[in-house]
């Protein structure tokens, strides 16, 4: 650990001790000391639990319990592992509490009360933190549980988890135990599990008799002793205590540490403690456990949603050991076409739930995940959290509650994340491809959209796949939370086992990822790095393509499709965003093609059209050889006369993008990038264009050389190209007019607006601008139009120019912030080069984030804040935009809103991300909107 490190968990520890209050919190018996508003504090399951237990217009079947809170976690982290003194007597008085409700005890031999230990963090954390389950039994109270139950299979089911877990949890991981590979103890008490199975010739669990349970629960305990060297404990009190150290020490496990760092969760928050009655979804045929959504969290279809499993605990559910069956038709999948849903089942308790989600949907006005249990019967409510969802299902979700007036527009709009929204624009398997290919197998659709990649077999290959920049997919016989950093380095996952809302599942739907889980026809044989997937045999390196949205799995790989231009749900949610924002969106384009599509995503305008792309890919040779001749001109003539062949490409091009753009703003930006970038390397093109010049080949050369810059980017380029041969600029305005004037002749709305690149004062563009002047004289002129209307404004790259904002102003009718510059020029780091030290930054956390991807609002922000307002206190109507890279970072909009900008531009796929983030900060920052134009 390195000395700041220490420093800070010192400063940590004394503000633990300072602040100390109100160590545990109560809920059950209708009432509750928590809400749901207190999630910092309790955690969201903690939160959530005391909300559904004690809200007058809930008050639901919650097993009584008590939290201890988040600060607890703080506390024993900072001290050692250990609690404040005074927690030991107040979790003994709450579990009075519990005691009292439901008039059990705990360790009581004839009546025994049985908890959970159950982790939950401010933001749900699926899978990557501990709960240990049937807390309590001990050979003492075991008699007591049979009495009591009539069952003494059940009871040793019961034992034999517990132990599963708490030697897995408690005596081994929080006690820092790391064991060889699949040396785990707990993969040792699966094993003996699994053998006893085939000794008996049963296949499900439920098949092991109780004999056998208590005979296996002996063994288990013998392991344990003889695999960690210490007793299972038989005290319910050592093993409640234990658990919850066990519970607050998974913070700090490694796959949680790994799930915070991608999921951007401070370590600070920590984690809190929910011990709580415990209810059997385990107790016969009459029980039974489940996970519901109150919608469906994959397509957003607003039927009620879910799988169960009849005689189980929750565990089995969530761990996608056993596939569920679905709890009514709507629910109802390929996997569990032949299983009874719960519904049919068990109607009474299914028409318990369905109100009961009804009420709780309405209560909290979101999408909820909620987890049953139904023991003997009677209906328990565990938990209830706000629902993961994938980006089809969040839109489609907002969507009909703003039509069922649950929620208002403004919600609906910040329900949508960006990403989310990135998801939608993600590509999935060409359905005509698929039409005609036959899956090789069928698994639930978990994670949407589609993808192909080459097989590997463990997270640790898909990481390094990754590093080196493979596309591959994850195959896996079920995941578990272990393999947090393989599932997001793949481009997708696909498992043999597991449900809708096994980890693998809801992991990938919350990050938007490609997942088929649930894919019985699947077998892997690890030791050939095999799979075999129906009829096919499949090794790693081998191509597969899944689709996530219909869970259909394809040998080879399949191509692609964009499905985002015809989703109609994604083009209504963008129109309510587009009711709220009040930043316009343009786009950054060069030809006709993006603008086309970018209008289709809903931009208004061109925020940057760069005159010098017109020189790059189709149909650019012709123009090229001109611009070539022009550069490496020596004399005004010579250079005129390039200029002269030139221009009649220049006009049609910037034509194109006008008539593309009819109706809105174009921003034409002057040539900008050094020219010796196009003179030529290979030696035939050099010669060609000699020749066409007239020149000796060794003249050419010579002039070549004479254009080498050792600093390019800081060189001759942008406005100071104008400087020194005006008739550059000339040129280009002439081609703007020109081709405006014609398209105005012919009733094309265009409105032209001439940037000028890479300024540093305000006398560059005072030359610059009389030039473009001069030249809109002759074009009236010459056309015969009385006007054209345009604008002339400039670039704010260059530091120098955010300051002088206010002279700059005198001249230029908009600034467009170029930030990829401004960032280069502001940092010192070449925009080229950042690749051999940006990355190390990152990774000792020495910048937050890359400046190039996402402004850097401190310095860069500065300067941008500088110039909007120095800008502005001379000419208040300055048009304001972004163009750099930034203009489609969601963070850079809502800057950007907040500076009262009036327009941000970016590539035509990130015009809807924009339109959302531009909405979403117009919420978040109402009183700084201005009315842009
Ligand atoms: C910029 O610098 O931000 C910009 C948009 O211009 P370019 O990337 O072409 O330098
Ligand atoms: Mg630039």
């Amino acid at each position: 650990m390195g000395t700041t490190a220490v420093a800070k968990k010192k400063t940590t520890a004394s503000k633990a001790k300072a602040s100390i209050g109100k160590m545990v919190y109560f809920f059950g018996g209708g009432k509750a000391e928590g809400r749901e508003s207190m999630k910092n504090l309790l955690g969201g399951k903690g939160a959530n639990l005391a909300e559904m237990a004690g809200h007058p217009d809930l008050r639901l079947p919650v097993p009584p319990g008590f939290t201890i809170t988040t600060d607890m976690c703080t506390y024993y982290w900072a001290n050692k592992r250990s609690y404040p003194k005074t927690l030991a007597a107040d979790v003994a008085k709450n579990l009075e509490k519990i005691e009292k409700i439901v008039g059990r005890n705990f360790g009581d031999a004839n009546n025994p009360l049985l908890v959970s230990v159950r982790s939950g963090a401010r933001k749900s954390m699926p899978g990557m933190m501990e709960t240990i389950l049937n807390v309590g039994l001990t050979e003492k109270t075991i008699p007591g549980m049979i009495a009591q139950t009539g069952n003494e299979r059940f009871v040793y089911d019961a034992y034999r988890r517990l132990i599963m877990m708490y030697a897995d949890v408690v005596m081994e991981k929080a006690a820092g135990i790391e064991p060889a590979e699949d040396m785990g103890i707990r993969k040792q008490l699966d094993r003996m599990m699994h053998d006893l199975k085939v000794k008996r010739g049963v296949k499900s669990d439920t098949e092991i008799g109780a004999e056998d349970l208590k005979n296996l629960c002996a063994e288990f305990k013998a392991k344990v002793k003889e695999v960690i060297g210490k007793d299972f404990p038989d005290d319910p009190m050592v093993q409640m205590w234990g658990s919850i150290g066990a519970v607050f020490a998974s913070w700090m496990g490694k796959r949680a540490i790994s799930y915070r760092r991608i999921e951007g969760i401070p370590e600070e928050w920590g984690t809190a403690v929910t011990v709580q009655t415990m209810v059997f979804g385990n107790m016969g045929t009459d029980s039974a456990t489940g996970v519901a959504f109150t919608r469906n969290p994959g397509t957003g279809d607003s039927r009620f949603y879910g799988e169960y499993l009849i005689n189980a605990q929750g565990e089995d559910v969530v761990a996608g050991i056993r596939t569920p069956g679905p709890i009514n038709e709507a629910s109802r999948t390929e996997q569990s076409k032949n299983e009874t849903s719960l519904e049919k089942a068990m109607p009474v308790a299914y028409k318990e739930l369905f109100a009961i989600q009804k009420r709780l949907e309405k209560h909290y006005k979101d999408m909820l995940d909620i987890e049953f249990t139904i023991e003997k019967d009677r209906l328990y409510i565990l938990q209830c959290r706000v629902g993961k969802r994938n980006g089809v299902a969040a839109v489609q979700v907002a969507l009909d509650m703003v039509k069922e007036r649950l929620i208002d527009k403004a919600t609906a709009v910040m329900r949508v994340t960006p990403a989310q929204l990135d998801e939608l624009l993600h590509p999935i398997v060409d359905p005509k491809a698929e039409a005609v290919t036959k899956p090789v197998a069928k698994g639930l659709p978990a994670g949407p959209g589609g993808a192909s990649g080459t097989i590997v077999f463990s997270a640790e290959a898909a990481v390094e796949a990754a590093r080196e920049g493979k596309k591959v997919i994850l195959v896996r016989e079920e995941t578990n939370p272990e393999d947090i950093e393989g599932m997001r380095a793949a481009q997708a996952i696909l498992t043999a086992r597991g449900g809708m809302t096994s980890h693998a599942a809801l992991v990938a739907r919350g990050w938007g990822k490609c997942c088929v889980v649930g894919c019985g026809d699947l077998h892997i044989d690890m030791a050939t790095k095999t799979v075999k997937i129906g009829e096919v045999t499949l090794k790693e390196g081998d191509w597969l393509t899944l689709n996530g949205s219909k869970g259909a799995v394809y040998a080879g790989n399949l191509p692609m499709f964009d499905a985002s231009q015809s989703n109609q749900a994604l083009t209504d949610f963008l129109k309510i965003c587009d009711t709220v924002r009040v930043l316009k969106i343009r786009t950054n384009a060069d030809t006709p093609e993006d603008s086309q599509r970018a209008r289709a995503f809903g931009a208004q305008g061109i925020g940057l059209f760069r005159i010098e792309h017109m020189f790059y890919g189709k149909g650019s040779d012709e123009p090229l050889f001109k611009l070539r001749k022009m550069i490496v001109s020596k004399t005004t003539e010579e250079r005129k006369a390039a200029l002269a062949e030139l221009f009649p490409f220049m006009k049609a091009s910037i034509k194109g993008a006008l008539k593309a753009m009819e109706g809105y703003g174009v921003t034409i930006r002057l040539i900008d990038p050094p020219l010796h970038e196009f003179v030529p390397h290979n030696h035939e093109k050099l010669e060609a264009l000699a020749k066409d010049l007239n020149i000796s080949f060794a003249e050419l050369e010579k002039r070549a050389e004479g254009l080498r810059e050792s600093n390019p980017m800081m060189g001759h380029r942008g406005v100071r190209l104008g400087v020194t041969y005006p008739e550059i600029t000339e040129t280009q305005a002439r081609a703007v007019f020109e081709a405006a004037a014609e398209l105005l002749k012919e009733k094309v709305k265009v409105y032209p607006e001439i940037m000028i690149p890479v300024v540093a004062a305000e006398s560059e563009i005072v030359d610059q601008a009389a030039i473009i002047a001069r030249v809109y004289k002759e074009v009236l002129a010459s056309t015969g139009m009385k006007s054209i209307p345009h604008l002339v404004g400039t670039m704010i790259e260059i530091p120098r120019a955010a300051l002088t904002a206010n002279k700059i102003a005198g001249v230029a009718q908009f600034f467009s912030f170029g930030t990829n510059d401004l960032t280069q020029m502001t940092f010192g780091f070449s925009r080229d080069d950042i690749g051999g030290f940006v990355p190390h930054y990152l990774t000792k956390g020495i910048l937050p984030a890359d400046p190039f991807q996402t402004l850097d609002q401190e310095a860069v922000g500065e300067l941008i804040h500088i110039a909007v307002n120095r800008g502005r206190s001379v000419r208040k109507d300055l048009k304001i935009g972004i163009c750099g890279e930034h203009g489609g970072d969601p963070a850079s909009v809502e800057f950007c809103h907040k500076e009262n900008f009036n327009y941000v531009s970016c590539s035509p796929f990130r015009v809807p991300i924009a339109r959302l983030a531009a909405a979403q900060a117009a919420i978040r920052f109402p009183k700084t909107a201005k009315k842009g134009k």
